[in-house]
C-alpha cells in the first residue's frame, strides 16, 4: 500500500485494486476475481464512482429485507473477503445474519483462508467450510452449486454481493429472496434479484451497515412499508437511464 498518490484522479479506485492484489497474493482472490472486478470498475466509471440516489433506495430496501428475514445469510467470496471483511461481520451482527463462504472457483484452502480472515475481523461463526453440511444446487455448473445446509440451504433471504447469474437464478428457483450488489445493472444477477444495489461493494457495504443500524431501531411496520414501496425493476431502469445520460454528456 501507499504507492498511490492521493492526488491521483483515480486514487480510490487504485487503492481498491491494490487491496485486491494483496488479497490475490494472500490466496483469497483468484485471477478471475481480478477480471470480474475490472468489469465492475468500467460500470463504476460511468456512474462517476459515486453512490446514486437509486443505489441508496435499494440499500434501504436491502437493509429492511435483511432485518425482517427469519434466516438471513450473507454469501462471501474472495473479493468480498479482501475488500470489506469488517463490514461483512458488522452487518451480520446488526442483521443477525449468518456468514457463508461460497466460491465460484472453490478450493478447501481458499475457503479456509477466507474464513480465517473473517474470523480475524470478529466473525464468530463462518459457514460453508464443513463438508458434512455441504449440499448441492442442481443445474449449476460450477463449484458454487455447493451450499451449506445450515446456511444458504435454510435461508429465506440471501445477500449475494458479486454473484454469477446462474447461481442467482438457482437461488430464486429454491424460493430464496435475493439481494444483490452488482455494478452492472444489465447482468442476469442484477435483473433476477429482488433487490439490486448497483454500487461498488466498497461503498455499498458501509452504507448498508449504516442503514441497517438505523432501521433496526425503528418499527417492523416501517420495514415492511419500505419493501412494499420499492420497485426493483423501475429502480434498475432509472439507474440505466442515468448511465445513458452520463454517457451522452
Ligand atoms: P451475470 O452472470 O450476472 O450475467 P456477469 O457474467 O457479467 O454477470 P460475473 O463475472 O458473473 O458477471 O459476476 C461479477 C459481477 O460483479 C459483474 O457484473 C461485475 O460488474 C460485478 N462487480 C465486480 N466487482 C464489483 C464491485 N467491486 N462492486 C460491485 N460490483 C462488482
Ligand atoms: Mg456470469
Amino acid at each position: 500500500m501507499g504507492k498511490v498518490s492521493p492526488r491521483h484522479p483515480r486514487a480510490e479506485s487504485l487503492r481498491v485494486r491494490e487491496q485486491l492484489v494483496e488479497g490475490f497474493k494472500a490466496g483469497l482472490v483468484v485471477p478471475e476475481g481480478l477480471a470480474a472486478h475490472g468489469r465492475g470498475e468500467a460500470f463504476d466509471y460511468i456512474l462517476g464512482e459515486q453512490t446514486t440516489k437509486q443505489a441508496r433506495r435499494a440499500t434501504e430496501a436491502a437493509a429492511a429485507m435483511l432485518l425482517l428475514a427469519k434466516h438471513p445469510v450473507i454469501s462471501v467470496n474472495g473479493n468480498i473477503a479482501a475488500l470489506v471483511p469488517a463490514k461483512i461481520v458488522e452487518l451480520a451482527k446488526v442483521a443477525n445474519a449468518k456468514i457463508e463462504v461460497n466460491l465460484f472457483h472453490g478450493s478447501a484452502r481458499r475457503e479456509a483462508a477466507i474464513a480465517k480472515r473473517l474470523r480475524r475481523h470478529g466473525a464468530k461463526e463462518v459457514l460453508g467450510t464443513e463438508r458434512k453440511f455441504s449440499t448441492r444446487i442442481k443445474e449449476v455448473h460450477s463449484d458454487r452449486r455447493k451450499i451449506d445446509r445450515m446456511g444458504i440451504g435454510a435461508a429465506d433471504v440471501v445477500l449475494v454481493p458479486l454473484e454469477d447469474g446462474d447461481r442467482t437464478e438457482a437461488l430464486k428457483r429454491l424460493g430464496k429472496r435475493v439481494i444483490a450488489i452488482d455494478l452492472n445493472p444489465m447482468s442476469r444477477t442484477a435483473r433476477k434479484a429482488d433487490v439490486t444495489m448497483v454500487d461498488n461493494i466498497v461503498r455499498a457495504l458501509p452504507l448498508l451497515v449504516k442503514r441497517a443500524k438505523r432501521l433496526s431501531r425503528g418499527s417492523k411496520t416501517n420495514l415492511r412499508e419500505i419493501i412494499r414501496s420499492f420497485d426493483n425493476k423501475a429502480n434498475l431502469r432509472a439507474t440505466f437511464r442515468l448511465m445513458l445520460n452520463r454517457l451522452k454528456k
